[in-house]
């Protein structure tokens, strides 16, 4: 789960994490609000998505008076954000962080993340700050320093002065990096985070270290421990078809292909997109349908599937291990019939119950396509979809 900048920023601060002082807003009156109750000369005008990029974007706005504030939320509030994290059609900006400006001296990057090789959490900092990290693990790997956190002694004084002096934080400043850098992995461990990120982290003419932009991605297996980080979800920034497959315990993620997949077990639907594309195809979406699924899943997730504009052919895919074929057969079966099918059905069947499940299929005077095995499923997915695009 993903959550807005001025709520990452919230958590930081309650970890002894300093940042701006800053105030979310709704409305252009609201923002305006927000600078005349935080004082000062310089504010800075911030677009709330989740997608970072926003800076380059057009949705960070320097202002210099309260009229300016009033210029730049109403530009910003409702504007399609487009940035290369939102995809061209951008994402719509419905929320504002009004907060002061600072004077930045430096531009440093700091982020955290998992480890699956050592299994630990790992610090990255760099002295590239500000811009895209992206691009300086590409070109400049060398500028980007590790520190892989052992759990038992969190991130120790030594590790920490040591990597904000690698990343050049003058010698006056390292006690308060050190703070921040202590404070963002206390963060990300005791809120099961699965990505933290301040970028950037500043460093002020007055020599103060400051958090300028936060980034929080949560385990959405650990939320059940923490209903105030689930209480920051905005689903105004989530994909509806995954919102409402999630209310159905399906794992659906939305793709930009026109086939949809229906698939049991992630390790398959890996593999079935794999073989479409292998085939010139493209997937419209990733589902696990999971080992337990019921006739009222199936349908659901076919109806999820066929609200997509693009969708030209479904693949229902299945390993009949647990889950059985005629169980699967008949789900499809119904499924079709309710929700009135109208592009080409390939279904492929392996495993407990096959002859039974290819069975119901035949007898049930739909018109699905049977195929054998995963390179003929492929293969007669993309002519179907081929030939109903072409149809229309
Ligand atoms: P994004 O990463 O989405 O582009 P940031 O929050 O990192 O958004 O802001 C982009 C840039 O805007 C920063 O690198 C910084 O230069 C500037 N900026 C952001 N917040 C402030 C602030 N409070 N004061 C001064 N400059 C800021
Ligand atoms: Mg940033």
């Amino acid at each position: 789960m993903k959550i807005h900048e001025y709520q990452g920023k919230e958590i930081l601060r309650k970890f002894g994490v300093r940042t701006p002082r800053g105030i979310p807003a709704f409305s252009v009156d609201e923002a305006v609000k927000a600078a005349q109750e935080l004082g000062g000369k310089v504010w800075v005008v911030k677009a709330q998505i989740h997608a970072g990029g926003r800076g380059k974007g057009g949705g960070v706005k320097v202002a210099k008076s309260i009229d300016e504030v009033r210029t730049h939320a109403t530009a910003i509030l409702g504007m399609q954000l487009v940035t290369h994290q939102t995809g061209p059609e951008g994402q719509k900006v419905r929320r504002l962080l009004v907060e002061e400006g600072a004077d930045i001296k430096m531009e440093l990057y700091l982020g955290m993340v998992v480890d699956r090789v050592t299994q630990k959490v790992t610090l990255m900092a760099s002295s590239e700050g500000g811009m895209d990290i992206e691009e300086v693990a590409e070109h400049t790997p060398e500028k980007i320093h590790k520190v892989f956190i052992d759990p038992d002694t969190r991130l120790t004084d030594a590790d920490a002065d040591d990597v904000a002096a690698k990343i050049g934080v003058p010698a006056g400043s390292i006690a308060q990096a050190r703070a921040i850098l202590q404070g963002l992995y206390n963060a990300f461990w005791d809120t099961d985070a699965s990505l933290a990120e301040i970028n950037p982290l500043i460093v002020t003419g007055s020599g103060d270290v400051i958090a300028l932009d936060a980034k929080f991605n949560f385990d959405s297996n650990a939320l059940f421990r923490h209903p105030d980080i689930v209480a920051y979800r905005d689903l105004d920034e989530e994909d509806p078809a995954e919102i409402e497959a999630s209310k159905f315990d399906l794992s659906y993620i939305s793709l930009d292909g026109n086939i949809g997949c229906l698939v049991n077990g992630a390790g398959l639907a890996m593999a079935t997109m794999d073989v479409i594309k292998l085939y010139g195809g493209s997937p419209a979406n990733f589902l696990d349908v999971g080992g337990g699924a019921t006739t009222e899943k199936v349908t659901e997730a076919f109806k999820i599937m066929l609200k997509n504009p693009n969708l030209q052919a479904i693949l229902v895919n299945i390993f009949g291990g647990i889950m059985r074929c005629d169980t699967i057969a008949n789900g499809v079966v119904s499924a079709a019939r309710e929700v009135k099918l109208s592009v080409p059905l390939v279904v492929r069947m392996k495993g407990t119950n096959e002859d039974l499940g290819k069975k119901i299929l035949a007898e049930s005077g739909l018109p699905i396509i049977t195929a054998n095995n995963m390179a003929e499923a492929a293969e007669r997915v993309v002519a179907g979809a081929n030939a109903h695009a072409a149809r229309k």
